[in-house]
Parts: structure tokens; sequence; C-alpha cells
């Protein structure tokens, strides 16, 4: 069956259409009041975040990038550190890492989840760190002090928190959640006996609002979410050339602020996206139900103690390229986050870190496709997709029986 629809990866123009009159008022109010930068709309954007993430504190810059740097360096993490994170995530985890003056080290990922694996993080903890005489602890392959760890809640789905804060308390360190996938995930602790959202579960948490988010600006945007007063008001200096107030600097910051037209178009989105949320939910579920029982492809796990908000909907499958090729043949849009982890990317060469030092994240990138998925995506449309997937398998089923 040739089909001749076209079926993107993601659509952001029918979302920014539905809303197109509320976006434009944002555009007049600024331009009426030329209120640039800072001012009531951040204000009330910061207000209304915080409020749907349960945080006490959201301070909003400008990409998540600057989020995760930030909110590093408000947590102490200082030049010469290590921080440990994962290698199968989007560059901007290590790079907010490498830009706060630390140093990346790589735990690998959960094979099932493909967040941080709770056993490597112990491991790695007990067996590739020291303690120093002073108590503080100590990378063996660096040499430097680890003070942070970092997991990252990928394709919207938040890490096993529990534990990774029960090891973090037991050597000393700070989480920070990359959190920028996973605007309103959701994880069940089992220690607090209650549910946590993304975002309020470490000691502080980044979240980018770059348009292909859950939450997109129409833009570059980003925000800090805490409980803690002090990182909050520190953070509201790092982005503000280490000013609280004008032309009195306490110390040297950054140029990242987010601006005023971009917090407003947010606020207009952020009414919407509790009930996308619960689309990609059930677009999840329907991709679910589609293909189940199909022994060539793996499908996400969500563990009872998480409630994802599916940034990206990906299965595994050993043919991946040829899967990719058959459904662009068929006009539908995928792609691969990430073909390269990033312990094999260029810039961590020098960081020494081989395929079988990482063997989860080192194979998966290579079986990994991310299926169209994003809250207008309709069941006709995930009926084709999963139709043009079943066809593949049969295809690939059929040429190994012919082999055998
Ligand atoms: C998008 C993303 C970032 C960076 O956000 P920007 O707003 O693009 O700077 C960081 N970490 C992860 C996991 C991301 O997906």
């Amino acid at each position: 069956m040739q089909s001749s629809s076209h079926i993107p990866f993601l659509d952001l123009v029918t979302p920014h259409m539905e809303l197109e009159e509320e976006l434009v008022a944002v555009f007049r109010r600024a331009l009426r009041t030329a209120g640039f930068i800072g001012g009531p709309m951040v204000e009330e954007f910061e207000h209304s975040f915080a409020e749907f993430c349960g945080s006490t504190h959201a301070v909003a810059v400008n990409s998540g990038t600057d989020a995760l740097r930030f909110a590093l360096m408000a947590c102490g993490v200082k030049e010469g550190d290590v921080v440990v994170t994962v290698p199968h995530t989007f560059i901007a985890t290590t790079e907010a890492i490498s830009q706060a003056g630390a140093l990346p080290e790589f735990v690998d990922i959960d094979e099932r989840t493909y967040n941080i694996s709770v056993e490597e993080l112990a491991r790695y903890l007990k067996e590739e760190c020291t303690r120093h005489k002073n108590g503080k602890l100590i990378s063996t392959r660096s040499n430097r002090y680890v003070t942070a760890i970092v997991p990252v809640h990928l394709y919207g789905q938040v890490a096993d928190m529990d534990p990774i804060l029960a090891l973090a308390e037991e050597y000393g360190l700070t989480v920070i959640e990359d959190a920028c996938q996973a605007h309103g995930a959701e994880y069940f602790s089992s220690k607090m006996n209650r549910w946590l959202k993304a975002g309020t579960i470490g000691r502080a948490a980044a979240f980018s609002f770059y348009p292909g988010k859950n939450l997109g600006a129409c833009g570059e945007a980003g925000a800090v979410t805490t409980e803690d007063p002090a990182i909050a008001a520190k953070i509201r200096m790092l982005r503000d050339h280490g000013q609280a107030k004008k032309y009195f600097h306490d110390i040297e910051g950054y140029n990242g602020r987010l601006d005023a037209i971009q917090a407003g178009l947010l606020s207009v989105k952020l009414a919407h996206l509790a009930k996308w949320n619960e689309q990609r939910r059930k677009r999840a579920a329907e991709y679910n139900r589609l293909l189940a029982g199909n022994d060539e492809i793996i499908l996400p796990f969500e563990p009872s103690w998480s409630r994802a908000v599916y940034h990206l909907y990906v299965v595994r499958v050993a043919d991946r390229d040829g899967l990719m090729e058959h459904l662009k043949a068929a006009g539908i849009g995928t792609g691969i986050h990430y073909p390269v982890p990033l312990h094999l990317q260029r810039p961590y060469a020098e960081l020494n870190y081989t395929r079988q030092d990482l063997p989860v994240a080192s194979r998966i990138a290579e079986e990994i496709v991310s299926l169209p998925m994003f809250p207008q995506l309709k069941a006709e449309q995930q009926a084709l997709v999963a139709n043009e997937i079943q066809v593949f398998c049969k295809k690939v089923e059929a040429e190994q029986a012919s082999l055998a």
C-alpha cells in the first residue's frame, strides 16, 4: 500500500494557528508598553510556571542550556569539580556542566527507561570514587572532587529519583534535574508517599522552552525551578549581569534574561500544557496498543512510579535505518534522539571513554527511532504509521526466513 499522505514528525504550525489571536495580542501589549526585557509579563509567567510545577520559585532565563548552567553555579558547582550525568542526552546537558567550569563524567543508562541507571550510579560512586580524608568524594578517573549529579528526565519521563537522592545524600552530592524534556512529568516517591512533579525533586531543575519542547516559546527560552529562595536569588543575579539593583554589581554575571514577548507567548501556551500533555499520553497509549505483540519492536517502558509526558515516543528496532527509510518513503517523518552518545562525540574524546565503558548507551543509539508525536496527532495518522511499521517488520521477517 502506497500512502501519499504526509505525517510530520512534529507539527508546530497547528497549535500556533489555533492560538493566533491571543499570541498576536502579546506582541501588541509589548509594543504599546515598550516592555521588552523583564517586567510584568516575565513575572506573570514565572508565577504561573512555578504554580504549574508545584515549585516555590521559577526564574525565567534565555534558554534551557543557561537554566542548567545557572542552576549548577547557584548550587555551588565550582571550577574543576566533577558533575556526574548520562551520555544519552542532548549535548546541552554537558555543555552547561563545562560552562559552569566543571568536568562531566558519565554513568550508563537503564536499558528499559533510557534514564540514568541507579545500579551504575551506585557502582560508579563506590568503585570509581574514593573519599578524601577531608570527607569529600574524589573521582579516581580525573582526581577531582565530585559535587553534583544531573539526572536527565529524557523523553518526558522522570528518572528514578528516590534512590538517586538517597545516593546523593550518602555521598554528599547535590542533585540538579535536567527537566528540559519533562514539563509536567510526575514521579511517585515511595519515600514521601506522593506524586512529585519534575522540577520539584532535586535542589534545582532546568527547563527548556525551545519551540519543539512540550511547552515551547516562539524563540529561545528556559527557566529554573527551586524551593530554595537563596538559589532563586542567585540565579536572578546570574541572569542579569550580577546585579540585584541596576548598575550595582555583586558579581560578574551573564546576559541570560528572558525577553517579555517570549514570556507573554509562553503564558498563553502554558494554559494549554496540561491538556496537551494528556493528549500526548493518549497518543502514546494508542501506539502501545497498535504495536503490541510485534517482537521486532521494543516499546517505551513506563514504570508504575512514572507518569511520563512523552516529549518523544521512542521505539527500538534492529534495522533502525531500514525502518526510517521505509517510513520516509511512506511520507512519515521520524527522528533519532540521539544518534551518537556524548562519550563518543568529539568534544569529549579527551575523557577517554570507550563503547565498552558505557555499553547500553552505546548500543541503543543504533536502535532507537522517534515516531511522530505531538498533541494534535490523529488516531488515523497513528494507524497509518503503525501499519507501515508492521509492513516493514513482515518484510524483515520474510527476508530472515528466506535466509534460514
Ligand atoms: C532542549 C534540551 C536542553 C537545552 O535547552 P535549550 O533551551 O535548547 O538551550 C538541555 N537538555 C535537554 C535534555 C534538552 O532536551
